[in-house]
């Protein structure tokens, strides 16, 4: 069963149906409104029905309040009285939430026997006349407009919403860059540098993960730290990850064609592809942030100048990387020679990042990939990509649509509230929970073997607040999530 989340969750059924401990199995304490715990709140317990007025003023309060933020919001009373019923659907759709309502379709005979079992059971006729309120709001409940579900007496109430990350079938792709690759963007500025990307570098490997990303970047970008926050020069730092790494693919994400001549970068990534026999991939994009051209000296030329140069720039490589020393005179460059040794081995993919309508068509003319974000926008972009590469007369087959995913990964949805709390800065929580998927290992194996289905190959995947080690263990799930890699990994 598969819940929607962020939403209204009404909870239907009896004294003694499981309403309480379903709802607990499955969410955080804060996320569940409960008539009788606010009973106990303004009452003397639970079963105060004197405190009943009061505390169904503050759940009230509790859930307009909560879903005025978009925060799912579980209602844990009997569910039958259709005023309330009305007011909580009415509070989510002005905010666009679902409305779900979960029936405990519990027999009678379990709710009556738990109910006799309990401290301060519910007299028996009440518990009947709660039964066939139950009975008579569950055929409403559609022409409500409630999303319903039912959960039987046999749910096992711990086993978790999320099916298991299923392999999709691999299609076939060009090079071992299939899968998750873990972008690294923030470095510790106390711990010694070779240290910890040794570290993460056999976390990333034992995670089952694709590869490991370098930004490159001259100063740490706003989105990301603070400009004295350490960013290593990426080729040099990947020909340290190459030494201390023996099956992850390694590259930048992405490069600006504005830093360097393009045949540096083609003799950077072919030398990183004979020192690693062959696993490298090289991000290039047009560049955008000005201050750092400035503070190096690097010119930075209009947007036309710079796409111009990304398209003379990976034909350069390409050139370069190609085998022979023959002259190459193409539609953009012309060299005298292409004599560039190490030769890199096999070959180079070059996912081209951006996702501006020109810099899909150079992807998809020039590139073997396109890298645009994970969200419905950037899912767009992979659908008219995967159009741009038929049209230029190449099998979509052999490229790789690839997206940057920031997911926010936590161990449980405890955790994962935790650390929302903990990086949303000024955000409000729903919306920092969504623009990152916020949730677990799991739901993000889900989510991303989703992306599988669209054509997507590869997930760039930058998780906020990746720390050490374990955060990238805890990536271990996701690792299967675009198919299992194949012989050879
Ligand atoms: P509520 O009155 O609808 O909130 O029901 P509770 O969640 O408090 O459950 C009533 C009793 O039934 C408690 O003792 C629970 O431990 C037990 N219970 C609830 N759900 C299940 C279930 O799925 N299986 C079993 N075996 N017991 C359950
Ligand atoms: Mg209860």
């Amino acid at each position: 069963m598969s819940l929607p989340d962020p939403a209204l969750v009404v909870l239907v059924g009896a004294s003694g149906s499981g309403k309480s401990t379903w709802a607990a199995s499955r969410y955080r304490d804060a996320e569940v409104v409960s008539s009788d715990a606010l009973r106990a709140v303004v009452g003397s317990g639970e079963h105060d029905l004197d405190a009943s007025a009061d505390a169904f003023a503050l759940l009230e309060q509790v859930v307009a309040a909560r879903l005025g933020r978009r925060l799912t919001t579980v209602v844990d009373t009997l569910g039958t009285d259709a005023g309330r019923r009305r007011t909580w659907r009415d509070a989510a759709r002005a905010v666009g939430l679902p409305a779900v309502a979960v029936v405990l379709d519990t027999p009678a005979s379990v709710c009556r026997s738990r109910n006799a079992a309990r401290d301060r059971p519910v007299p028996a006729r009440v518990l009947t006349s709660q039964l066939a309120s139950v009975s008579a709001t569950v055929d409403l409940l559609e022409a409500e407009g409630w999303q319903v579900v039912r959960v039987g007496p046999d749910d096992d109430p711990n086993e978790s919403d999320v099916e298991p990350a299923r392999a999709s079938t691999p299609r076939a792709t060009p090079s071992g860059l299939r899968g998750v690759v873990l972008q690294l963007s923030r470095f510790p500025a106390d711990a010694d540098l070779l240290t910890w990307l040794r570290v993460m570098a056999a976390a990333a490997e034992e995670a089952g993960l694709a590869g490991l990303a370098l930004m490159d970047h001259l100063i740490q970008i706003p989105q990301v730290g603070r400009p004295w926050d350490p960013i290593p020069e990426p080729w040099v730092t990947l020909g340290a990850l190459a030494a201390c790494t023996t099956r992850l693919q390694l590259g930048t994400l992405v490069t600006p064609v504005t830093f360097r001549a393009p045949g540096i970068t083609a003799k950077a990534a072919a030398t990183l592809s004979a020192l690693t026999g062959g696993r490298t991939f090289v991000g290039v994009g047009a560049g955008w942030w000005e201050r750092e051209h400035a503070a190096y000296g690097v010119g930075f030329p209009s947007a036309r100048e710079r796409l111009d140069a990304l398209e003379l720039g990976i034909e350069t490589m390409k050139a370069l990387w190609a085998p022979g020393t023959k002259p190459y005179a193409g539609q953009r460059v012309s060299l005298p020679e292409t004599t560039s040794y190490p030769r890199p081995v096999g070959e180079i993919p070059v996912i081209v990042g951006g996702g501006g309508d020109r810099t899909l068509r150079i992807a998809a003319r020039l590139g073997d990939g396109c890298n645009v974000p994970s969200d419905e926008v950037g899912l767009a972009k992979v659908v008219r990509y995967l159009a741009l590469v038929g049209q230029a007369g190449r099998d979509p087959a052999s490229v790789h649509p690839t997206v940057l995913d920031l997911p926010l990964v936590g161990r449980d949805r405890d955790d994962v509230w935790a650390r929302v709390e903990r990086h949303r800065g000024r955000t409000a929580a729903a919306t920092f929970a969504a623009r990152h998927h916020a949730g677990t290992a799991a739901e993000h194996a889900t989510r991303l073997s989703g992306l599988a289905d669209l054509g997507v190959t590869t997930a760039f995947v930058a998780p906020v607040g990746l720390d050490g080690p374990d955060d990238v263990l805890a990536l271990a799930p996701l690792a299967t999530a675009f198919g299992r890699p194949g012989p050879g990994h």
